[in-house]
């Protein structure tokens, strides 16, 4: 029986033809197609800078460092995210706290953030920084988050891994309106793929180049920058400790191509959304609720499995999906309950809505390339399962 995973990559001979053409070039790592790509993202989300790099995790690593997070500092972020949410601030030596998330979108709750700011202020530790993830492709708050980092002064990193091409409020997600800077992730399971890849989108002239020097070893060939007198045409200064960081031109050839088809890979997520919501109806589980302000760019279909309404556990029923080739996934385990986490002083019961949400959550087949007959096997396995059992 062939298995349904439940993300894929869509790669075509156009896209291929570009990577091959970028071979034959005199450029393999960074050159043209960077900039070109970057331009082409940076179009895309309405943002001034964009700056690529070798992974989404990067792209979040250099937002801090960008900041200026350090040892001392304090960044916030949801705990229903990917674990490099959180672990940029580690990396920069900065603390990691949680806030609990919003019970219907999953995103972090805002409500939460400002009753947690209001009692950090209380004791001195205002956050840095907040990471906040637009989990499965749809926008968290971002305008109470905005508001809340005026009043309390902290950035916002937006982690939108899952979100190119999403909306809110009719402002596309990057055009930096509630965020300083927006991180997009390129792994093969996201909206557009660049193998592995990551951008950095920021309206912030200053971010920005610091950004572009930190990515290439904290070195600057431009002599504006420069601490000495530029000696020559060779000359450049490492003013700070950077990394290589840098996306190949290999990758980015790909991401062009990619982009070329952004539209086609929403629309179809939209309306594979869409018809789950169809074909589901009537089961006993919760579909994902969308707020009305903002469009999602689908990059999850998550259902909850409720004790409350079915004697099927979340493992059974993922269990018995994945023994008919369903290959269902789960997002996300709560950060603060992975052994590292815990043993920075997090326990159970420090985030109740995000741990209860994980006990029943269940992420559903969505890609671009699912068929509508693929779909509906997801759809007939699921009623099958949850009325008569594994
Ligand atoms: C995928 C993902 C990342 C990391 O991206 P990589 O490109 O795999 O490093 C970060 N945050 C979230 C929410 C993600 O889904």
């Amino acid at each position: 029986m062939r298995s349904i995973p439940y993300g894929r990559q869509d790669v075509s001979a156009e896209d291929i033809e570009a990577v091959v053409e970028t071979l034959r070039s005199d450029w393999l790592t960074q050159g043209p197609k960077i900039g070109e790509f970057e331009r082409v993202v940076a179009a895309r989300c309405g943002a001034r800078h964009a700056m690529a790099v070798s992974n989404g995790t990067a792209a979040l690593h250099l937002a801090c460092l960008a900041l200026d997070l350090g040892p001392g500092d304090v960044l916030w972020t949801t705990p229903n995210t990917f674990v490099a949410s959180a672990n940029c601030a580690r990396y920069c030596g900065a603390d990691v706290d949680f806030v609990d998330i919003d019970e219907r979108s999953y995103n972090l709750s805002a409500a939460a953030l400002r009753d947690k700011l209001l009692e950090a202020r209380r004791q001195g530790r205002l956050p840095k920084a907040v990471v906040a993830v637009a989990f499965s492709g749809q926008p968290a708050d971002m305008a109470e988050i905005a508001e809340l980092a005026r009043t309390y002064g902290f950035a916002v990193i937006e982690d939108a891994s899952h979100a190119l091409g999403a909306s809110y409020r009719g402002h596309a997600t990057g055009d930096g309106t509630y965020a300083d800077m927006t991180v997009f992730s390129f792994h093969p399971v996201k909206l557009v793929t660049t193998a592995e890849g990551g951008m950095v989108v920021t309206n912030r002239d200053d971010l920005a180049a610091r950004l572009r020097r930190l990515r290439s070893h904290g070195i600057t060939r431009e002599p504006s920058q420069m601490e000495g007198e530029a000696a020559g045409g060779w000359y450049y200064e490492q003013l700070e400790l950077g990394f290589n960081y840098r996306m190949t031109d290999l990758q980015a050839a790909l991401g062009i191509s990619q982009m070329g088809r952004l539209e086609r890979f929403l629309e179809r997520r939209r309306a594979l959304a869409a018809r789950y919501g169809e074909l589901l109806d009537g089961l006993p589980l919760s579909v994902p609720w969308q707020a009305p302000d903002r469009n999602s760019a689908w990059h999850l279909y998550v259902v909850r499995i409720d004790s409350a309404r079915t004697p099927r556990t979340r493992r059974e029923v993922f269990d018995a999906l994945r023994a008919r080739g369903i290959l269902v996934s789960v997002h996300y385990i709560p950060v603060h309950l992975q052994p590292y986490y815990r043993r920075l002083g997090f326990s159970a019961g420090a985030f109740p809505v995000a741990e209860r949400y994980y006990e029943q959550a269940l992420s559903l087949p969505l890609y671009y390339g699912l068929s509508d007959g693929d779909q509906e096997r997801v759809a007939a396995a699921l009623a099958e399962v949850l009325q008569s059992g594994a």
